[in-house]
């Protein structure tokens, strides 16, 4: 036990819960990071895990960056995540979706599930025939729905101030090299497209790549040569770790700033970053926006009231203007972005527990 507490990824860790359900087959591994802003709240991924110990650590990883992005956003939630061990293209059921619900329930409203990579709104409809504590559905008074265009409506934001203060100009015939055109990459090539920059994407799913380069005109390259574009920006809105010490070694941007989780393959290519002056604007600062609308949800759900999109807009300008906080202050500081991050949204945290203890 002492390996597992004393491991990195544990750090801080409130606990760590085991479910398995021998009816449905369910193996899931829910992860509270934290509780001391609220409830622990962090989507839900299905992934075929090579082993139990690499699920585990992917859950450790994720719940704990759910406290910090939660945190820099302001809001009353905690950091929690869960993984269901299994090929979401085949291990699909209702009653594993539905056995999930139960073993969400029996925390008793510590952890709030929502999507993530390989779980979608109609899987979670059956996780909540077991628990209401789950949020990222369709079709009630408060649901959300997918929280794609709100994150991208973010990064776009996000995008455009990193511009302004790195190149001192607006977007107009910028280039933005994107990595990935799903959800999020898609609809922020459109926003880009339409404020006059122009665009280098790639995807793995080239149909996508075409078709998004139908509607805003950019240029498709292959998945290799993105990293070697001629472009303002670098966008990662694929997977995490694409930018590694090996990427940096092409990527020419002077500036990072993209929807994927856990960009930095490694601290090395933070450093890297920093010492060649690239503006980096930290993922789970400028992607924040798609678990404020997952944020409303459960607020509304809370309260007994509707969606609020007023609410959502609110929290999403303020979140600009942390992330503008911090590339200040990692400015003056003359320190990499990504620390600075992570300093703020540990004060929060600690500022709460502190008020905490004291009330
Ligand atoms: P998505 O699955 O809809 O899109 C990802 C796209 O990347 C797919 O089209 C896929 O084909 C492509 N891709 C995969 N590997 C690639 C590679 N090596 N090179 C180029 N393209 C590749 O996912 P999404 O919802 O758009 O999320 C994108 C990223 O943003 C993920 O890292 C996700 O964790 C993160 N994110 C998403 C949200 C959200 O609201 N959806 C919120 C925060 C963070």
């Amino acid at each position: 036990m002492t390996q597992l507490f004393d491991a990195p990824a544990f750090e801080g860790h409130e606990a760590v819960h085991l479910f398995h359900d021998p009816d449905s087959g369910l193996r899931a591994i829910v992860a509270v990071h934290s509780t001391v802003l609220g409830p622990a709240a962090g989507g839900c991924r299905m992934w075929p895990y090579a082993s139990d110990q690499a699920a585990l650590d992917d859950a450790l990883k994720l719940s704990r960056a759910m406290s910090y992005k939660n945190a820099v956003a302001g809001l009353a939630l905690g950091g929690g995540k869960s993984v269901i061990i299994g090929d979401h293209h085949t291990a699909k059921t209702p009653a594993l979706f539905e056995a999930f619900g139960a073993a969400v329930d029996s925390l008793g409203g510590r952890y709030w599930a929502a999507e993530d990579v390989g779980v979608s709104p109609a899987d979670l409809a059956y996780t909540r025939r077991r628990t209401r504590y789950v949020a990222g559905l369709e079709g009630h008074v408060a649901a959300s729905g997918d929280p794609s265009p709100v994150t991208a409506e973010g990064v776009f934001r996000g995008v455009r101030l990193c511009v302004w203060r790195a190149l001192n100009r607006d977007l107009q015939g910028v280039r933005v090299a994107i990595q990935g055109v799903g959800h999020v990459g898609g609809a922020l090539a459109d926003k880009l497209a339409a404020a006059g920059a122009r665009l280098i994407i790639t995807d793995a799913n080239p149909l996508m790549a075409q078709l998004v380069a139908a509607r805003t005109g950019a240029e498709v390259v292959g998945l290799d040569a993105i990293f070697d574009a001629e472009a303002d920006v670098f966008a990662p809105c694929a997977l995490g770790g694409a930018i590694s010490l090996e990427s940096l070694a092409r990527i020419q941007a002077p500036i990072i700033a993209g929807a994927a989780n856990n960009q930095l393959a490694g601290a090395e290519a933070g450093q890297v970053l920093f010492d060649r002056g690239v503006l980096y604007a930290p993922d789970y600062v400028i992607n924040g926006g798609g678990i404020i609308n997952v944020a409303a949800e459960i607020r509304a759900l809370d309260r007994g009231e509707r969606f609020d999109a007023g609410w959502v807009e609110s929290k999403l300008a303020r979140l600009m203007l942390t992330l503008e906080t911090i590339l200040d202050r990692a400015q003056d500081e003359r320190r990499p972005t990504h620390q600075v991050a992570d300093e703020v949204a540990k004060a929060r945290i600690s500022e709460a527990r502190a008020a905490r203890a004291a009330a």
